[in-house]
């Protein structure tokens, strides 16, 4: 399959590849570590006129503690990511999902902030950081802006991102919570996509459940918190019965995906045990 025709321009500068973007506007397309966008002009449901490479700005790849918050650049790989003992340590949800991306191929060319731009409702990252409360930052030719994660998935495949703009960092909070999180997935054997992943984070240390964050990937149309699973656990001592009760409302009232390989039903099902997996996995 051979992608319609464009015109590829390779920069190395944050500031460059906005200049770019608001010369080209809706006609260019930012390319990361090409894993998805690539695929899809080959499918040619994409056909940018303009790329434009950020794969070789260094300003892009870094993961630093700045003490509140973990932040991790958008350039970052998923193997990066995977490797980072910072990350395991503060915030191991995020670790254990890039380690069970695609194949070793993927994870050495994906990177974060092109799965989080793409908005994939399968991909494994938005669920985790739901979970993780993270911020997006953004840049464009008006300047930088934060976006809470909580509104930056606006729908199926659309995101907060505005045409203009270029994601270029995530930031982790370093709380008890996310230093006490994991994520579980039940995978699509052949390409290793979720069909349900789910990302818990959790304090627990005062011996009841006081803080209580679930992301699901996969499930929906779009990642979510799941609040019904929260509302039934915060507060309460985690014990088996809890956990039961609580992940039984996994996706409660949720309009779930049905496709070739997983109906909705069977879906729903799965979201149950994989929260109720990972909420024991942590208690
Ligand atoms: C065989 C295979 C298996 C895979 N398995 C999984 C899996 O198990 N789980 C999973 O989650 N994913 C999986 N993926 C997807 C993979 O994780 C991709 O790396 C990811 O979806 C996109 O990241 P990228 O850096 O390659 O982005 P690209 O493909 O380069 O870009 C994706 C989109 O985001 C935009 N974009 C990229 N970076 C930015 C930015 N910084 N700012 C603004 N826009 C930007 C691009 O314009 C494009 O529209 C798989 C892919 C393949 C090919």
């Amino acid at each position: 399959m051979i992608p319609e025709s464009f015109d590829y321009q390779r920069t190395s500068t944050v500031s460059e590849a906005i200049s770019l973007l608001q010369k080209h506007g809706e006609d260019a397309k930012i390319l990361a570590g090409g894993h998805s966008l690539v695929p899809t002009m080959k499918l040619r449901l994409a056909t940018p006129a303009t790329l434009i490479d950020i794969g070789g700005i260094s300003e892009l790849k870094y993961i630093n503690d700045k003490g509140d918050y973990l932040a991790i650049g958008a350039g970052t790989t998923h193997w990066e990511i995977e490797s980072s003992d910072l990350i395991a340590k503060k915030a191991p949800a995020l670790s254990q999902a890039a380690a069970q991306i695609g194949d070793v191929q993927v994870r050495n060319r994906g990177t974060i902030g092109g799965v989080l731009a793409h908005s994939d409702p399968q991909a494994d990252y938005p669920g985790v950081v739901l979970a993780l409360d993270a911020t997006i930052v953004v840049q464009g030719s008006r300047g930088e802006r934060t976006i809470a994660v909580s509104d930056y998935f606006t729908g199926l495949w659309e995101t907060a991102l505005g045409e203009d703009e270029l994601l270029t960092e995530v930031r982790i909070p370093t709380d008890s919570a996310n230093a006490n999180s994991c994520y579980l997935k039940f995978p699509q054997p052949a390409s290793r996509y979720p069909f349900v992943g789910c990302a818990v984070a959790m304090d627990s240390s005062a011996g009841s459940c006081s803080d209580l964050r679930v992301g699901f990937s996969g499930v929906g149309e779009t990642a979510f918190r799941d609040s019904g699973v929260e509302e039934a656990l915060r507060g309460n001592t985690l014990n088996e019965s809890a956990i039961a009760s609580a992940s039984a409302k996994a996706a409660e009232g949720r309009n779930v995906l049905s496709d070739v390989f997983v109906s909705e039903e069977y879906r729903r099902a799965m979201a149950q045990v994989y929260a109720k997996r990972a909420l024991t996995k942590l208690s």
